[in-house]
């Protein structure tokens, strides 16, 4: 070997010589630089590293490549930095091997520490080109990967990093549901990173993510959308009014309704006061209401199943099958008979029915047609027959004062037949203003309830008793 020639990068590189290829990469001659760095790349010598990131620096940008591509072939924590670093390289060769080296390389390396560190650094340059490996990242299977990653995408500040990011907060909560287990952080940087990204510019990156097939997903979305509040928002919140998840159906309403939303369309209308399980507004919507009442009502619970009846009621659409629904719209029509013809179907909805049909009338028509089905009904009267026989004679019409002292006389008859007044005592009934009898008043002018002739509410000690006939309350 030639003592002062050039070093023989071949025999160095065939001898496997570490020493004597780092030695060569300080040589004056760039073409030997070069060949000792492309040398030292697959032989991954940690010793290696510090002399290749000083050739960073190099005059000559061929030997600067050379060197990114030797470290980038290394890899691991220690070149992250420097090749990062090369990503601003003045020459575009050496920023587009720095680019692999890290997007693909080092974003992909092994030792999370690395990959770790290179979200970081690529936060910190906020370069655009940076956020699909990042994005990429942000499902890494180290959790300091994860982190990392989903802060420097936050500091990035690009759009395309929202559902990526609603997609991993969803991941957690369903991990912490299933398992128990999930990374508070993680779940929290991704919250954060989303308060910082999801401004009105983001309205359609979430749109696009509307129909994801994970429910977790879509709740995350709308309560993003909800939050950023701007009019175009309304497209994809109506969009989610027919979600098949009814707790995103009412997020969604609730977003629409902050931002003073208005129905376009009734079927819409209809979608939305059903959202906010506001039954009864729902059916003034109309008939586009009808299938949405109809499909709520099962799954709806009593309270709710009342609601939708009366909605139902009110819109002109005739059950098909005797169930428990038509049953429940035949009572709030006060259909006594079709009721009956329900059967074991009618039990619910007249049980219902006689506690909490607006008018006492109904209550007792209830209770009647629930003891024609075999039932004792626990009916808020003293005396159920008797209330709805004389609310059969008081019905009878009277459209002139003969009719009407006709109804007396028979309401008359009645209380004594009953037992509840004594006429030969000299006892007579007390109307009420609409003419129901409601208290007996005995010779000397002392009145006394017909409580069997009257519904009652008992609330503690006191029992309130109402006239059947016109709902008003009557001291008892
Ligand atoms: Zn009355």
């Amino acid at each position: 070997m030639p003592l002062f020639g050039p070093p023989n990068i071949a025999a160095l590189e065939a001898k496997r010589d570490t020493q004597g290829l780092i030695k060569a990469l300080s040589y004056k001659d760039a073409v030997i630089r070069i060949a000792a760095a492309d040398a030292l790349a697959p032989l991954r010598d940690p010793l290696a590293v510090e002399p290749l990131v000083a050739l960073l620096r190099d005059d000559n940008p061929g030997v600067r490549r050379a060197a990114v591509s030797a470290l980038s072939a290394r890899g691991g924590f220690r070149v992250v930095e420097p090749l990062v670093a090369s990503l601003a390289d003045v020459d575009p060769d050496v920023r587009m091997t720095a680019s692999t080296a890290v997007y693909r390389r080092l974003m992909t390396d092994p030792d999370q520490d690395a990959r770790r560190a290179t979200s970081v650094a690529l936060g910190k340059i906020r370069d655009p080109n940076a956020v699909e490996p990042l994005i990429k990242a942000v499902m890494d299977a180290d959790e300091g990967v994860r982190l990392a990653a989903i802060r420097a995408l936050q500091s990035i500040g690009d759009i395309r990093a929202v559902m990526p990011l609603v997609v991993v907060q969803a991941h957690e909560q369903v991990r912490q549901r299933a398992t128990g287990r999930s990374s508070l952080a993680v779940e929290r940087a991704a919250s954060s990173a989303l308060d910082v990204l999801c401004g009105p510019a983001s309205v359609d990156a979430l749109e696009s993510g509307i129909g994801h097939e994970d429910a977790d997903v879509r709740e995350i979305i709308v309560r993003r959308l909800s939050k950023i509040g701007v009019p175009e928002v309304a497209r994809p919140l109506e969009a989610v009014l027919s979600d098949r998840d009814p707790v995103i159906r009412r997020s969604a309403a609730r977003g629409l309704s902050d931002i003073g939303w208005q129905p376009t369309s009734s079927e819409k209308g209809a979608q939305y006061w059903a959202a906010l399980r506001e039954w009864r507004r729902c059916a003034e919507c109309g008939p586009a209401a009808i299938p949405i009442l109809v499909a709520a009502f099962d799954a709806a619970d009593a309270p709710a199943r009342t609601d939708i009846v009366a909605g139902l009621a009110t819109l002109d659409w005739e059950p098909e099958a005797p169930d428990t629904l038509a049953a429940g719209i035949w009572a709030a029509r006060g259909q006594w008979d079709k009721v009956v013809g329900a059967g074991e179907a009618a039990i619910g909805p007249l049980s219902l029915a006689v506690k909490e049909a607006p008018h006492w009338r109904d209550r007792a028509a209830a209770a009647k047609a629930l003891a024609g089905l075999g039932q004792q009904p626990d009916a808020p009267f003293e005396n159920v027959e008797l209330t709805s026989q004389a609310l059969a004679l008081f019905e009878s019409p009277a459209e002139n004062e003969a009719a009407a002292a006709d109804r007396k006389a028979a309401l008359d008859a009645f209380a004594a037949e009953q037992g509840l007044l004594k006429p030969e005592d000299g006892e007579s009934l007390e109307l009420c203003e609409c003419g129901y009898p409601i208290s007996r008043v005995n010779s000397a002018g002392e009145r006394s309830p017909l409580t069997a002739l009257l519904g009652r509410e008992i609330d503690g000690s006191t029992t309130h008793y109402f006239c059947p006939a016109c709902d008003t309350i009557r001291p008892a």
